[in-house]
C-alpha cells in the first residue's frame, strides 16, 4: 500500500517517526546519509558498516549484534545514578548492584557484566545451581555480592558455603521455611557461618504484566507467620546474627514510580522490625523492576515507564532515608537486581528482507462487451466515488466482490473474470485509502483499511527463536530500517518471519503518535538488500526462544566501538547448523547421511541416476547439513 510520498524528507523526520530519541536512551541516532548510528563515549559507528564487516567474515543474516560499550555504559549509569542519589540525599551507606543471570544467561554476556561490573563490585543474583556455578566461575571481584534465590538443595547450599570460604559475599535468601534446616545443618557440619537473607511476600499491588510476583498469592517469599518461624528458629540456634539481608522483588517492568515507592515503604517496615527482633541487618535488597521504555511513551503503560533512571534511584534512596530516619535505624547497603534495564539496550537483531507481498491492483483492463454485470458494477464504483461517498463505495465494493466469489464457487464465472473483478476491487480500496487523510473523521468501517492494505515484508528471521516475547506476551520492540532514513518511507507494512506459522509476524509497532498496527518502510530496490533492526532485545529473548520449524540460534557478533570511530569484532559465534538443530531433537546426523547415501546408491543400481549424479546429490545433502538454518544467499 502506498501513500503519496513527501517530496522533502529529512533524517529528523525519521528520528521522530520511529521514536529513536524516545526509546533509544541516547545510544542511537541517524547520520546525514540516512544510516542508523550507534553512539557511545563520544564515538559513533554506522550499523551498515558493521554489517559490511560481517559479510566480509561470512556472518550471514540474521545476526544478533551485541554492542559491548552499551552494556558497559548501562552498568556505569546504574551505579553512577545510585551514587549521585546517595550523595544528594546524604544517605550514609552505599549501593551494591547485582545482575540476575536469568535475564540473559549467555556466557559472553555474563562474562562482560562480571568484567565491566568489577569496578563497581557489581555482583550476580542466581536462582539455580547452574546459575550459581556460572556466577562463581566468572566473578572477577570477590567483594561483589552473590544473592542466592530459588529452591536450594544440599548441593546448592554446599556450593554457597564454599564460596564464603573463598571470600565471596554469598547470601542465601530464604524463600521457604523448608530451606532453613538444610542451611543450619550444613553450616554446622562445615563450621561456616552463613550469610542469610529472607524474602518477604509484599502486599503492595503492582500494575503491569508481571504483577503476580507480589501480593498474597505470590509463589515466592515467606508469609509473616513463616518469617516469625524463621526468626525464632535462628534465635534457638543462636544464629540470628547471620540474618543480615531483607529481600523483596515487586515484579519486573514496573511502569509506575508511585508503586515502587509504596513497595519500598512496606519493605522498610519489615526491615525495621527485623532489626528490633535482634537480627544483624545490613542489606536491603529491592529486587528488579526498573523498567525499559520499549514504546518510548514515557507513560505508566505496560510497555513503558513514567520515570527516568535518575528518578528511580532518587526515589528509592529518599524513601529509604526518610523511613529509616523516622525509626532511627542505621542506613543499610542498598541492593537492586536490575536485569532488563541492564541488558536490553546492548543487543540488536538484524535481518534482511527477502520479499514483499503487496495488495495493490495491477493495471486495470479495459472493459469487454461480454463482461459480467458484477464486474461492470465494480467499475461503476470507481466512477461515482467522491470523498462524501467513501463508506458507500467501500460497502458496494465488498458486496460485489463477495457476489463474484460466490458465482465463481458455483462455476458461473471463470478464473479470468474473477481475477479482473478482484483487481478492480483492490483499486477501489486503494483509492478510498488515498482519500482518507483528507477527511476530518475516518468512518468507523474504514479504520482497518490501512491494515487490510498493508504490505507484508518477509524477514529472514524466526520470531519464535529470536523474539519469543512478541509471540508469548505481545511485547513491543522498536523495529526500524537501519539505512535509507534520509528518504521518506512510503509503504505501510507488517512483517512476517520465515517460519510457516501464521503467528510468526510482527504487527505492533511504535509510531510517531503512539502504537500502530503497521510500520512505515521503504520500497524494496531491485538487487539491493534492505536491512531492519529490532532493538532492545537483550533481555530474555535469547534463551526463551525455541526451535519452531527447526530454525536454530542465529549468528552472534560482539562489537566494541573505539574512540576514533573504528570498531572491533571482539567475538563471534556461528549460529546453529542444520545438523546441530536436528541433533537437539535427537536425530543422528551421521546416521541420516548413511541412510540417504543408501537411498542414493539404490537409485544408481536401479538406473534412475548415474554415479556422478549421486555424488552431486550427496554433496548438496552434506553441505545443507553443515549450513545455516536461515535463508542463505548464494555466493
Ligand atoms: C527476574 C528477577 C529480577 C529481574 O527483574 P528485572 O525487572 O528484569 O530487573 C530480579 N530479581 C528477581 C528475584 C527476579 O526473579
Amino acid at each position: 500500500m502506498s501513500k503519496p510520498s513527501a517530496a522533502q524528507w529529512s533524517v529528523q523526520q525519521s528520528i521522530d517517526l520511529y521514536g529513536i530519541q524516545r526509546w533509544g536512551n541516547d545510544y542511537f541516532g541517524v547520520a546525514d546519509n540516512g544510516n542508523l548510528i550507534v553512539k557511545t563515549l563520544n564515538t559513533e559507528v554506522q550499523l551498515l558498516n558493521i554489517i559490511e564487516g560481517m559479510q566480509e567474515r561470512d556472518l550471514q543474516m540474521p545476526v544478533l549484534l551485541r554492542i559491548e560499550n552499551i552494556l558497559d555504559a548501562q552498568i556505569k549509569r546504574l551505579n553512577d545514578a545510585f551514587s549521585s542519589a546517595i550523595a544528594k540525599a546524604g544517605y550514609s551507606s552505599h549501593y551494591r548492584g547485582v545482575y540476575p543471570i536469568k535475564v540473559n544467561q549467555q556466557a559472553q554476556v555474563v562474562d562482560e557484566i562480571a568484567h565491566f561490573g568489577a569496578r563497581f563490585k557489581h555482583g550476580f543474583e542466581v536462582g539455580s545451581k547452574a546459575e550459581m556455578i556460572a556466577a562463581l566461575s566468572t566473578l572477577e571481584e570477590p567483594d561483589s555480592l552473590i544473592i542466592c534465590n530459588g529452591y536450594k538443595d544440599e548441593e546448592f547450599v554446599e556450593l554457597g558455603l564454599q564460596a564464603l570460604q573463598l571470600g565471596f559475599q554469598c547470601f542465601f535468601v530464604i524463600e521457604t521455611p523448608a530451606e532453613l534446616p538444610i542451611i543450619i545443618k550444613l553450616s554446622k557440619a562445615f563450621d561456616i557461618k552463613p550469610m542469610l537473607g529472607v524474602r518477604i511476600k509484599m502486599t503492595s499491588q503492582i500494575s503491569g504484566h508481571w504483577n503476580s510476583t507480589s501480593g498474597d498469592r505470590s509463589v515466592f517469599g515467606l508469609t509473616t507467620t513463616q518469617l516469625i518461624e524463621v526468626v525464632d528458629s535462628l534465635k534457638t540456634e543462636n544464629m540470628l546474627d547471620c540474618l543480615q539481608l531483607l529481600h523483596c522483588h515487586l515484579g519486573s517492568q514496573i511502569p509506575n514510580i508511585q508503586e515502587i515507592r509504596s513497595g519500598i515503604v512496606e519493605a522498610c517496615r519489615f526491615y525495621t522490625d527485623l532489626v528490633h527482633e535482634g537480627a544483624a541487618m545490613t542489606h536491603i535488597d529491592l529486587g528488579g523492576g526498573l523498567a525499559v521504555d520499549y514504546s518510548g511513551e514515557q507513560s505508566s503503560e505496560e510497555q513503558s515507564r513514567n520515570y527516568s533512571l535518575e528518578e528511580y534511584c532518587e526515589d528509592i534512596v529518599e524513601t529509604l532515608k526518610e523511613t529509616f530516619d523516622e525509626s532511627a535505624i542505621e542506613h543499610p547497603i542498598i541492593v537492586t537486581e536490575s536485569g532488563r534495564a541492564t541488558v536490553a539496550y546492548s543487543s540488536i537483531l538484524l535481518f534482511n528482507i527477502l520479499d514483499v507481498n503487496n495488495f495493490e491492483s495491477s493495471e486495470l483492463q479495459t472493459s469487454q462487451d461480454t463482461e459480467h454485470a458484477l464486474i461492470i458494477n465494480l467499475r461503476e464504483v470507481l466512477e461515482y466515488m467522491t470523498p462524501k461517498r467513501l463508506q458507500e463505495c467501500f460497502n458496494d465494493a465488498y458486496y460485489y466482490r463477495d457476489e463474484l466469489r460466490e458465482l465463481f464457487k458455483h462455476g458461473q464465472i471463470d478464473l479470468r473474470s474473477r481475477a479482473v473483478g478482484e483487481n478492480i476491487f483492490l483499486e477501489i480500496l486503494q483509492r478510498i485509502y488515498n482519500q482518507l487523510d483528507d477527511l476530518e473523521r475516518i468512518p468507523p468501517g474504514l479504520e482497518n483499511l490501512k491494515l487490510d492494505l498493508a504490505d507484508i515484508y518477509y524477514g529472514n528471521f524466526s520470531l519464535f527463536q529470536s523474539l519469543p516475547d512478541i509471540w508469548a506476551i505481545d511485547q513491543l520492540f522498536p523495529v526500524i530500517p537501519i539505512h535509507r532514513l534520509d528518504k521518506a518511507p512510503t509503504r505501510q507494512a507488517v512483517i512476517a518471519d520465515i517460519t510457516c506459522d501464521c503467528d510468526g509476524k510482527i504487527d505492533n509497532f511504535i509510531a510517531e503518535f503512539g502504537p500502530s498496527k503497521t510500520l512505515a518502510l521503504h520500497p524494496l530496490q531491485e538487487g539491493k538488500e534492505y536491512y531492519l533492526g529490532v532493538f532492545l532485545v537483550g533481555a530474555y529473548q535469547e534463551t526463551l526462544g525455541d526451535l519452531h520449524n527447526l530454525f536454530g540460534d542465529t549468528n552472534v557478533v560482539s562489537v566494541r566501538l573505539n574512540q576514533d570511530g573504528s570498531f572491533d569484532f571482539v567475538k563471534e559465534i556461528h549460529g546453529d547448523t542444520i545438523a546441530d538443530v536436528l541433533s537437539y531433537v535427537e536425530y543422528q546426523p551421521q546416521q541420516m547421511a548413511i541412510r540417504y547415501r543408501n537411498t542414493a546408491e539404490r537409485a544408481v543400481k536401479e538406473g534412475r541416476i548415474n554415479a556422478r549424479q549421486r555424488q552431486q546429490i550427496m554433496k548438496t545433502f552434506n553441505a545443507s547439513m553443515q549450513g545455516y538454518t536461515y535463508y542463505e544467499k548464494e555466493d
